[in-house]
């Protein structure tokens, strides 16, 4: 079932680069576009306004610039190649393509990005955005969102408070990278060690990154403690899913880097006015809500999140945030209450 908001508020989830690779192309900061790719790997920029408000505005550029899962066209081949390769590489990553291919799943290639974050996905356009120096990891992540969408958990209400939209999106990057983990690991199951050790050397090179060689190690414990009891890989796989996700939402580096980030949006949001902030209300999410979170159709990650989990993470949310976070909190604030309360503040002149 899927919840019924009255309006969306447009939100884009994201991949934190753990590091940046470097970039085959020469990059300029003054130029915006998409970027095309020759076969030999070569990435040139074309420049283009990106202010799509609509689908329907940006339905030209998708046809130019970027494919979809399945496409058999000659653009973007490292992207095709990669989503081959994830294909091929474990059930979890066959499973995801084919319904990345379902959904009719948008990837395309372009500049604005920002800084540090590998990739994101955007719902209202059902696209994936990656930077040149995109990894599989990115792929996988953002394909993992649209997923969420698919089953509802991405919408969110424009009546949300801060706290609200932060146990949210929160909740939704805490379950994403665990598909990483998922793939990394069946991979190894397979004989090939490849991406479960890029997990962790990006997990080594980044206080932000998600998951941790700790998480690693703990993922295969307890997937090895739990076939040893005599379950089968899919539940042990849950098991060990469910924890990992909760080791996420613990991960102080990685949650305030997010935290970081989803204020920058709530703010927007409040000063363009898609966030109604006369009308703000503690609402979400319940625990029914947060079972879909980790639903990924083969593997269903967090659906045995405990309670008391959410409880203790919702008191300890803000504690710890960076300096940068507490002050855009105090400027979240004052824009709010100058917006609810316009004629309050005239007095004082
Ligand atoms: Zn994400």
């Amino acid at each position: 079932m899927k919840p019924i908001f009255k309006k969306r508020v447009k939100i884009a989830l994201l991949s934190i680069f753990a590091t940046i690779a470097n970039p085959s192309y020469a990059s300029d900061e003054n130029k915006h576009g998409y970027f095309v790719e020759e076969a030999d790997g070569v990435v040139e920029l074309i420049e283009t306004d990106m202010n799509y408000r609509t689908p329907e505005d940006a339905k030209d550029d998708f046809t130019k610039f970027c494919i979809k899962a399945g496409d058999n066209s000659d653009k973007l081949p490292s992207v095709q190649k990669s989503l081959t390769q994830i294909q091929n590489a474990s059930d979890l990553g066959d499973h995801i393509i084919k319904r990345a291919q379902d959904l009719d799943v948008i990837f395309c290639m372009h500049s604005a990005i920002d800084d540090g974050i590998g990739a994101h996905y955007q719902y209202k356009f059902n696209s994936i955005s990656l930077r040149p120096e995109y990894n599989i990891t990115n792929i996988i992540h953002e394909i993992a969102h649209a997923l969420q969408h698919d089953n509802g958990s991405v919408e969110n209400d424009p009546e949300w408070d801060l706290i609200s939209h932060i146990k949210h999106i929160l909740m939704l990057e805490a379950t994403a990278p665990v598909t990483n983990i998922i793939h990394g690991f069946e991979m190894r199951l397979n004989g090939d060690d490849s991406e479960w050790q890029e997990l962790r050397k990006r997990g080594n090179n980044s206080y932000r990154f998600a998951i941790t060689s700790t998480t690693l190690a703990s993922f295969e414990s307890h997937y090895q403690s739990k076939i040893g009891e005599g379950l089968g890989h899919k539940s042990a796989i849950e098991y060990a899913g469910n924890i990992a996700t909760k080791e996420i939402l613990m991960n102080r580096g990685w949650k305030n880097a997010y935290i970081d980030n989803i204020l920058k949006g709530y703010a927007d949001g409040i000063i363009n006015g898609s966030l109604r902030t006369a009308e703000m209300k503690n609402g979400f999410p319940t625990m029914d809500q947060i079972r879909t979170y980790g639903d990924f159709g083969k593997y269903n990650i967090s659906s045995k999140m405990p309670d008391d989990l959410f409880t203790r993470f919702d008191t300890n949310l803000l504690r710890n945030i960076s300096t940068q976070s507490k002050s855009m909190i105090r400027k979240v604030e004052i824009i709010r209450r100058e917006q609810v309360y316009p004629n309050k503040i005239n007095t004082h002149k």
